[in-house]
């Protein structure tokens, strides 16, 4: 769940999002080629540009998805749980201590399980249990932390990728552009942040 801060005009609105609904955004925002960024506590900002009444001139606009529970420290036991979960087959099963997390050839104890659905990092679909979009977005933010060297324009970024820029605005926009494109990536179904390794994304 997420809280959606749209601001039109200048005006602010507060509303709930639920994750099917945050996902809705952030792919229609992916269509229209806004701009969209994932932040690392899990949740994303899209900025773009409207014209305003139908008119010529322009205004920008924006949604901020802002997680109601925040994404902390992901330690590497938790990301193998939740590697194993994104493969698609996790579902639930009750034991006699509660609820367990179960896969085609592992499991994943009660205590676990709890804290995993307490700290919002799991989610169910359709009787199937997924990683929750908020750890997708904290990850791709984490994964790919650029920054811009001075003087030279280069740009690296924690996932290993590397640019040249003319200048320090161009580096700073391919920066944004390559974080932009990773999760546009992932919105599309192109990637998933559980290709990458766990010691880039805490
Ligand atoms: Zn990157």
């Amino acid at each position: 769940m997420f809280h959606e801060i749209v601001v039109p005009f200048g005006d602010t609105s507060e509303v709930t999002a639920t994750e099917d609904h945050a996902a809705h955004l952030l792919r229609r925002a992916a269509r229209r080629k806004y701009q969209i960024a994932a932040t690392a506590d899990g949740g994303a900002v899209i900025n773009w540009t409207a014209r305003k009444y139908g008119g010529r001139r322009t205004e920008p606009r924006s949604i901020t998805l802002v997680p109601r529970l925040p994404i902390d420290v992901l330690t590497d036991a938790t990301l193998q749980d939740l590697s194993l979960i994104s493969d698609g087959q996790a579902r639930y099963e009750v034991e006699a201590n509660g609820p367990v997390i179960v896969g085609p050839a592992w499991r994943i104890p009660p205590t676990t399980t709890a804290r995993l659905r307490a700290g919002g990092l799991v989610a169910e679909n359709y009787g199937l249990v997924r990683v929750s979009l908020t750890v997708h977005l904290a990850l791709l933010a984490r994964q790919h932390r650029t920054h811009t060297t001075e003087p030279g324009g280069w740009v690296r970024c924690a996932c290993g990728f590397t640019a040249h820029a003319g200048d320090r605005s161009d580096a700073r926009e391919l920066a944004r552009s390559h974080r932009e494109v990773a999760v546009t990536d992932f919105i599309a179904g192109r990637s998933s942040a559980f290709t990458a390794t766990a010691t880039t994304t805490r």
